[in-house]
């Protein structure tokens, strides 16, 4: 017995360690690959061909954080960005700030998320600032939730949050996006007789602070796996009372990543493109 628990130990390190490899190793490439864009596989084992970055800033937004080299989607993501953002800019609800995208190639991430591996999924803060942010700002960025564990915070949340989200969501490009429950709670009071757009909204654990916006498979992206529709409905029924009788905060800290999803095979080639990383992907 002592000698086979030994074994599973040594087999449940070791798959630790090689899952936790290939997070690494797809946040180590620096460049996307070149060519055609697609995005390949789902948001939570995928990754993108032919990524392109979102500029650091433009009219209407900046990028948090890029010391982490996750301002990388699918065309069609920063394009929905950079519509995103001049909307916002031309309703004047704020400079929106950009949080993760995915990284060069997409793929497992060695902190943080277990999705944004296909290239179409973005975090849009809830913090919307007048002026830009400063490159120190930028750099480590504080927070604004709209949620704390009493509810909304109706100090903080305002009609350009609503807005903001609501502009997303009639996106035709966004397949779905995640809020925090008392969030959607909120829309679905204010919301008027145009509601459609509210199936889009989900209520979701965390996202108090930011939103992730997940587009649809674009054309062109064959081995993109679509998601489930959502559900008929402006979900602001009996599933959303569901969700806010449950705990969804505190949001979990960005720890290390020891996720291990099997990927797509053609995620290999995307991996390996251009010789910039001569190792295998581990725990396949
Ligand atoms: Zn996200």
């Amino acid at each position: 017995m002592r000698g086979r628990s030994l074994v599973a130990a040594a087999l449940m390190m070791a798959a630790t360690a090689a899952s936790a490899d290939t997070a690494r190793t797809w946040s180590e490439v620096a460049r996307p690959t070149l060519g055609q864009a697609a995005a390949i596989g789902s948001a939570a084992a995928g990754c993108v061909a032919g990524a392109v970055e979102l500029p650091l800033q433009g009219a209407g937004w900046q990028v948090l954080r890029p010391q982490r080299n996750r301002f990388w989607g699918h065309p069609a993501t920063v394009a929905f960005v950079e519509r995103l953002g001049g909307a916002a800019a031309a309703e004047q609800l704020g400079t929106i700030l950009i949080g993760d995208m995915g990284q060069p190639r997409g793929g497992p991430m060695s902190s943080g998320h277990a999705s944004h591996q296909n290239g179409l999924d973005v975090d849009i803060w809830f913090r919307l600032p007048i002026r830009p942010l400063s490159p120190t700002e930028i750099a480590a960025p504080s927070e604004t939730a709209v949620v704390t564990l009493a509810g909304l915070d109706r100090a903080r949340w305002t009609p350009a949050h609503a807005r903001l989200v609501e502009l997303a969501a009639r996106s035709p490009e966004v397949d779905r996006l995640f809020v925090n429950p008392p969030i959607k709670a909120e829309l679905c009071r204010t919301a008027g007789h145009d509601r459609a757009w509210l199936a889009k909204v989900r209520p979701w654990w965390g996202h108090e602070e930011h939103f992730h916006v997940r587009l649809s498979c674009p054309p062109g992206s064959g081995d993109c796996t679509p998601q489930k529709p959502v559900p008929d409905g402006d979900g602001c029924g009996a599933e959303l009372q569901s969700w806010l009788t449950k705990p969804t905060l505190p949001s979990p800290p960005d720890r290390p990543n020891h996720r291990n999803p099997t990927l797509p095979a053609a995620c290999a080639e995307v991996l390996h493109q251009g010789g910039v990383m001569a190792v295998s992907v581990k725990g396949r």
